[in-house]
């Protein structure tokens, strides 16, 4: 496998395809191949961004139509047809059946973390406080603004500045005799907390890149009361549980909530395309023309995709696949992969799933499975707290049949684990 172009030339930032060193060329539905022609089984699903499958048979066609008949590909935030039809689908189909009518779209960049930048905007603007709450664990990207938000170190250290106007709230797992909603409570109130009332709460349902860590509706209700409480907007991170991750397109939708503020990208974008939405209580929007800005926030061809991302989810009713799937996904891990160690613990919800090493007294154990599995050719991916959860994220779409036989090589790759380390 020749890869010596990429190790000579290419940035040493470089990541995943350390994990995966191989030269990809091709994908299908939730296959890749690579250059030799080995097939893998896709467990990471591009960290969630091809939640209907690589190269999808109902949407590629759209994609193919639209660039054949000369559409406009580049028209930074101008009035286009695609523009039309998305936000027209988008608030008929998905946004007023789900009682999210009145909601306002905002298209900022094409990635996540520009979502997240015009939100913490947004939010700020709208209080006219800088303060942020955020909790422990939490990842929501890579620029400034939301860098300050995310608690990894290694990826804060990177930022060479001070992160600042944030306070971090232990997320409730942490500590779970404590009341952490309390706690931000007590923290407006006591005038020795040294702690500015926040504009905003920011939060993930299930925290993915922490660990799959999923939030009781309990929690997530208290959340939005204490919002309510204190005058503070809730903004949701759905950019990687949203789409139908979770077994309903938001992932709010579970605890009967809704957010001041939320934010999506990865699947929105239907085919694996950049595209990132912030999406807002129709009088929060304060945004002056132009305030917020960006070249590339009308991605033509992501939003052909992502419309006929969400017919495709609509018609094949992905959000049950994924209630299927997810209990199948479960029921694997409780009578197949939790009996091979008793330290060994499973989470998660929907088709998010996570296998906790951190019990297991060895460095980089959950690493050395996502190897082994490589060399199974399952493609999966570690998250958490010291990489020590295995993160179990395959397409929604992905065949019964080629989902059993990806957790059978898990299982084998953890086995073989367990036998050689532990
Ligand atoms: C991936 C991700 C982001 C950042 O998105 P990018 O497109 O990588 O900038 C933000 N929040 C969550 C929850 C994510 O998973």
């Amino acid at each position: 496998m020749d890869t010596q172009i990429f190790e000579t030339y290419e940035s040493e930032v470089r990541s995943y395809c350390r994990r995966f060193p191989t030269v990809f060329s091709k994908a299908k539905g939730s296959k890749l191949f690579d250059e030799l022609g080995n097939e893998y089984i896709d467990f990471f699903c591009g960290a969630g961004a091809v939640n209907y499958g690589h190269n999808n048979n109902y949407i590629k066609p759209k994609l193919i139509d639209y660039m054949m008949s000369d559409g406009i590909m580049h028209s930074l935030d101008m009035y286009t047809t695609p523009k039309r039809e998305f936000i027209a689908f988008m608030e008929e189909k998905i946004l007023q059946p789900r009682g999210l009518e009145g909601y306002k779209i905002m298209f900022p960049g094409p990635t996540g973390t520009n979502a997240v930048e015009a939100a913490l905007k947004l939010a700020r603007k709208v209080k006219g406080r800088s303060n942020v709450f955020a909790l422990t664990g939490c990842f929501h990207g890579m620029t400034l603004g939301a860098l300050s938000l995310t608690t990894d170190k290694t990826a804060r250290k990177g930022a060479g500045v001070k992160l600042h106007d944030v306070t971090h709230i232990p997320a409730p797992y942490n500590y779970p005799e404590f009341d952490t909603v309390q706690y931000m409570q007590d923290l407006l109130d006591d005038d020795h907390s040294a702690t500015d009332k926040p504009c905003a709460l920011i939060i993930e349902t299930v925290q993915a890149e922490g660990g799959i860590w999923v939030f009781e509706n309990e929690y997530l209700q208290k959340v939005r009361k204490f919002c309510d409480d204190n005058d503070i907007l809730l903004i949701i991170d759905d950019i990687q549980v949203g789409c139908a991750r979770t077994g309903t397109y938001f992932s709010f939708e579970r605890a009967g909530i809704q957010p001041d503020i939320f934010v999506m990208s990865k699947s929105i974008g239907g085919y694996g395309l950049p595209f990132a939405l912030t999406i807002f209580r129709s009088e929060l929007d304060k945004w002056l023309p132009g305030e917020h800005n960006g070249t590339f926030r009308g991605n033509q061809l992501a939003m052909v995709a992502a419309k006929a991302g969400l017919e495709f989810m609509l018609k094949e009713n992905v959000e049950q696949q994924a209630k299927d799937k997810g209990e199948i996904i479960r029921t694997y891990i409780e009578n197949e992969i939790l009996p091979l160690d008793s330290r060994l613990k499973g989470r998660g919800i929907g088709m998010i799933w996570g296998i906790e090493f951190a019990d297991i007294p060895v460095q980089g154990m959950s690493k050395k499975v996502t190897e082994k599995a490589f060399n199974r050719k399952l493609i999966v991916e570690c998250a958490g707290r010291k990489d020590s959860v295995v993160k179990i994220m395959p397409p929604l779409v992905i065949e019964q049949e080629v989902l059993m036989e990806g957790l059978s090589k898990l299982k084998k790759a953890i086995e073989e684990c367990l036998k050689e380390f532990a």
